[in-house]
């Protein structure tokens, strides 16, 4: 379901309006985020492309796993692209040694979710963007002919991050603004910084298939690390748009206006 706060702000210009004015204006903002799909996918009849494009393993889940699992219900493709495979991410390990677990663990949350991992090649911690890093990229992700894209936002601590949000909105440029274009939040406050939403999605009902996606990253102990955030973040979220849990976005603000685009 989406929440569209431009739309809102437009729709809702009330003036001076009463305190009882007011309250029936907030439930007709509560009545239009009850809406049935995440960013409209439920509305469209054919099978959408939906690719996530995170810099380490656990990052698509924490981010936008609630909007993953509500896609797979509706029986769209969701394809999870890691750009590295976590090969920095285990005190003691070697990278190799490293990579395979959480590429395992990758996979485990993949089947929770219903999606598709697919690897991009670079590694944790030392993720490069230059002119052949756009283009390997640009290729992987048109091979998926994709209808809309999930990234990080693009200020964040995490130089891996950011590389994975550049490359991302670098395809989209590149491919002509043909698919629409999202950005979603991890560790709100230590790594996603300056965000402010523009979209929501009720995940009340899939709250517990993201939990199990993101404690399938076990090397990472997410109880005691990302998990607790996160958990603050959906209740936040939540609170802002008017339901229990709710994931963020940021929309490209030059996707089609129809939530996704039309294919030719
Ligand atoms: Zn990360």
């Amino acid at each position: 379901m989406i929440i569209r706060l431009n739309h809102l702000s437009g729709e809702h210009k009330l003036g001076k309006i009463s305190r009882r004015e007011m309250l029936e204006a907030s439930s007709i903002l509560a009545a239009s985020i009850v809406a049935p799909s995440p960013l409209r996918a439920a509305e469209i009849s054919r099978k959408l492309n939906i690719v996530v494009v995170g810099a380490h393993p656990d990052d698509p889940e924490s981010g936008c796993g609630g909007a993953i699992a509500l896609y797979s219900e509706q029986g769209h493709n969701v394809t999870i692209f890691y750009l590295t495979r976590g090969e920095a991410g285990i005190a003691g390990k070697s990278a190799r040694e490293a990579a395979a677990v959480r590429t395992a663990e990758s996979e485990k949350a993949c089947a929770i979710l219903r999606a598709k991992p697919i690897f991009a090649g670079q590694i944790d911690g030392d993720s490069e963007v230059d002119n052949t890093r756009y283009a390997d990229f640009k290729k992987l992700l048109a091979a998926q002919n994709p209808d809309i894209v999930f990234t990080h936002w693009p200020i964040d601590t995490h130089r891996d991050h950011r590389a994975a949000s550049l490359l991302a909105y670098d395809a989209w440029l590149d491919s002509g603004r043909k698919f629409d274009l999202y950005y979603f939040e991890v560790d709100l406050g230590e790594q996603t910084q300056n965000f402010h939403p523009t979209e929501y999605v009720d995940i009340s009902s899939v709250e517990s298939i993201k939990k199990s996606a993101c404690f399938a990253h076990v090397s990472q102990q997410p109880a005691t690390t990302f998990w607790p955030l996160h958990e603050r973040m959906m209740r936040f979220r939540g609170m802002e748009c008017g339901v229990e849990n709710a994931e963020a976005f940021v929309r490209e603000s030059q996707n089609r206006q129809t939530g996704v685009p039309a294919k030719e």
